[in-house]
């Protein structure tokens, strides 16, 4: 979901979790465990909804990480069968308690909440006519345009008025709707952003990456298909008429980045598919080495293949610290560097005199990575070699990854020689587009975008403001 009453549409778009639980008495539990697992999807805000018994919603959100929003005694409170949880991390709106999700409303006198991952790329034109037509708007996310295409809905029944809201909306949605003791799970039809469904005893568990699972102990069925839409109720799973079909367009940077590698997203492991990226990319970029290692975490996996492949010996050279939070304040006396600096920190023994490959997942704006150089060099490395496990980041992503504007994008304005000599490495090297979907070629078709230019749903809104300009 993205936030602004006036979206900036060359702005990043924000990244979300989301978890469901349906006919559990420890609704409330099995959710705030689902959005600890999830916390790498988004640290600004989370929150959990439930229903209780005779019907009433129980809601508590808050700023900050799951385990300091949640209590025991919050817990307690949030009684029900039924509970809605979200995480969310966004630069591009209002960072307030009110964009925080699920977003929860009364409607014909009973509880809807919603959790939504992805971004609609028409929800300023889908505002700007609701708008007119009547509705008032309680926060800046376009998220709840879906809310008022349900309550405004002239379709009968509560299926077909979901079903309706659905199809208006253009662009990346994995989204939970819940009314009164029914939710609803479904996916756009390109299916850009994951969503997997559980089982745990009599209970069902949606959520937006296995590893929400994993830790409840939950039995992993099956994906929500792109464009599929499903009604849960006490446990039970009911198929409803799917949106309009698409082709398909799996997001291939929740493998690269974004996704848990214990997870499995588009039926494969992430951490496989990491090492695949590390192997082919030290197929396409070898160089003669002491060490390799990686970027802690995102990259462990595709180290670990460069390793593999090349036979250069993997080795623990960069140390991250955990406990760095996205609020981390900066005393304005320290230096450029002083972020990475304050995030990691190299083993002096480890790389002293060596010749050293650092493999990351990705380069965005370049500045974590030169900054890791540069460290490097004081601890003594002889040469660094930077390795990146995908493409150079090119385009902003549209549909829910959050990415800088083109302008910040290193790789949307520089040779690969021109960022090497900004780096400061001896030599840089990239995987290829092509060997990035030759190692997960069974798992696409995949959206990518943001190293393509290629964007698979229409920027409606996008589209909308260059007429504008343009007239
Ligand atoms: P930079 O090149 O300094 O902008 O940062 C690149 C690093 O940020 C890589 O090591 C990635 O692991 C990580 N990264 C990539 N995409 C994102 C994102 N959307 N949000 C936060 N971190 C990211």
């Amino acid at each position: 979901m993205t936030t602004g009453m006036t979206m900036d549409l060359d702005k990043p778009r924000d990244e979300c979790g989301l978890v469901a639980v349906s006919g559990s008495g420890a609704a409330a539990e099995l959710a705030f465990l689902g959005l600890y697992a999830l916390q790498h999807r988004g640290q600004e805000s989370a929150g959990i909804v439930t229903v209780d018994e005779k019907g009433a919603p129980r809601s508590h959100k808050g700023m900050g990480l799951v385990a300091d929003i949640f209590d025991d005694a919050t817990l307690k409170g949030l009684e029900g069968s039924l509970a809605v949880g979200h995480v969310r991390y966004s630069t591009a709106g209002r960072s307030d308690l009110r964009n925080a999700q699920p977003m929860l409303v009364e409607y014909q006198d009973q509880p809807l909440m919603l959790a939504h991952n992805g971004n609609l790329t028409n929800a300023q034109e889908l505002r700007d006519r609701l708008s007119r037509e009547g509705s008032i708007f309680q926060t800046d996310s376009d998220s709840e345009a879906i809310i008022h295409l349900i309550a405004r809905s002239r379709r009968q029944d509560h299926d077909q008025k979901v079903d309706d809201a659905l199809s208006q909306a253009v662009g990346a949605f994995s989204v939970v709707v819940a009314i009164g003791d029914t939710i609803y799970a479904a996916r756009d039809s390109r299916g850009f952003r994951p969503l997997v469904l559980g089982r745990l005893g009599e209970a069902v568990i949606v959520a937006s990456e296995t590893c929400a699972l994993d830790i409840i102990g939950a039995a992993y069925l099956r994906d929500v298909r792109p464009g599929e839409v499903l009604k849960i109720r006490d446990g039970h799973i009911e198929e409803l008429r799917p949106l309009p079909p698409a082709e398909p367009s799996a997001c291939l940077f929740e493998l690269v980045y974004f996704a848990r590698p214990d997870s499995r997203v588009w039926g494969c492991s992430v951490d496989s598919a990491r090492r695949k990226f590390g192997r082919q990319l030290a197929i396409e970029h070898p160089t003669e080495a002491d060490c390799v290692f990686a970027v802690p975490d995102s990259s462990n996996s595709a180290a670990l293949g460069f390793s593999e492949t090349s036979g250069v010996p993997f080795e623990f050279a960069l140390i991250r610290n955990h406990y760095v939070g996205r609020t981390f304040i900066h005393p304005t006396q320290a230096g450029r560097d002083f972020k990475v600096r304050v995030k990691y920190n190299p083993v002096r023994e480890t790389v002293e005199g060596k010749r050293c490959v650092v493999v990351d997942d990705s380069l965005v704006r370049g500045t974590t990575s030169r900054g890791l150089v540069t460290m490097l060099r004081e601890a003594g490395a002889a040469e660094v070699h930077f390795r990146v496990a995908s493409p150079p980041v090119r385009f902003p992503c549209y549909y829910g990854i959050d990415m800088p504007t083109r302008e910040e994008l290193i790789g949307a304005n520089h040779t690969v020689e021109e960022i090497r000599e900004h780096l400061g490495v001896d030599s840089l090297g990239y995987l290829s587009m092509e060997g990035m979907h030759a190692a997960v070629a069974n798992h696409g078709p995949f959206c990518d975008a943001c190293w393509s230019g290629d964007y698979a749903a229409p920027l409606v809104d996008l589209m909308r403001r260059k007429e504008m300009q343009s007239t």
